[in-house]
């Protein structure tokens, strides 16, 4: 099935136009050149971010490689990797895949992914890649999850298995991102947990966790501990937008 998808997007994509999900021109690449040049400048992964939550760093925490937040209080994933800001280039494509289910989006994103990140990335030893759930309600509501959208298209070792059905999440009905840090915190305790059919193969391991934004970084550090409550022994967390260093 996979395979059918690759060879129609290959044909479409040498025969359709098809819209720069940056700037909207019509040309042949899901990205325009013109757009890939200015990403690839500008984007957050050139920058020095802090190894365990994608900040990036201020001068006096360069050396240490973390910020000063995750060396006060270190969260319980061990690593970030972040593709760009989110106030950066991508935010609108991303906006109009996951309120609008322009679906194309997906398939540029993570096209981006591929071509700026992956390479840095595919020596990366990992069992799974998880993406974060939503949860039931909200996946009827939406009819997809853009998370795993993007992190089905995106490439990673041949030995990570990418999975949608391990990592799952409760229903929840406050809205969290009208709540401060300290009450998002208390929010999302509880709220993801592992289905009891793959936590065997979860003891030992390492696994990556796929999301597409990453603000304060609790949804994150509470999936983390729940993994790593369940045995995993590592947490690399993999964003495609980082949201600006609070303050
Ligand atoms: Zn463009
Ligand atoms: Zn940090």
């Amino acid at each position: 099935m996979r395979l059918i998808e690759n060879i129609f997007q290959d044909i479409s994509s040498h025969i359709l136009p098809t819209a720069c999900i940056v700037c909207g021109v019509f040309q042949r690449r899901s990205i325009c050149v013109d757009c890939a040049t200015l990403l690839d400048s500008e984007r957050l992964s050139n920058y020095e971010c802090c190894q365990q939550c994608g900040l990036t760093l201020l001068a006096n925490e360069i050396q240490e490689q973390r910020c000063q937040e995750c060396v006060n209080n270190p969260p319980h994933f061990d690593k970030t990797f972040c593709l760009d800001r989110y106030d950066g280039r991508l935010q609108s494509a991303l906006h109009q895949l996951k309120y609008q289910g322009r679906i194309a989006c997906a398939h540029g994103l993570a096209s981006a992914w591929n071509e700026f990140l992956a390479g840095d990335l595919k020596t990366l030893q990992s069992s799974y890649l998880l993406p974060v759930p939503l949860s039931q309600e909200k996946l009827c509501t939406r009819g997809f999850n853009q998370s795993w959208e993007l992190a089905r298209r995106i490439q990673c070792s041949n030995h990570t298995h990418k999975n949608p059905h391990i990592l799952m999440r409760h229903h929840h009905r406050r809205q969290q991102a009208k709540e401060n840090r300290v009450n998002r915190q208390l929010a999302i305790q509880g709220m993801f947990y592992i289905n009891p059919a793959y936590a065997p193969s979860l003891q030992g391991s390492a696994v990556i966790v796929f999301d597409d934004v990453m603000t304060s970084g609790a949804t994150l550090n509470e999936i983390a501990r729940v993994l790593k409550d369940n045995g995993v022994s590592r947490v690399i967390n993999w964003v495609l937008l980082r949201t600006r260093r609070p303050g």
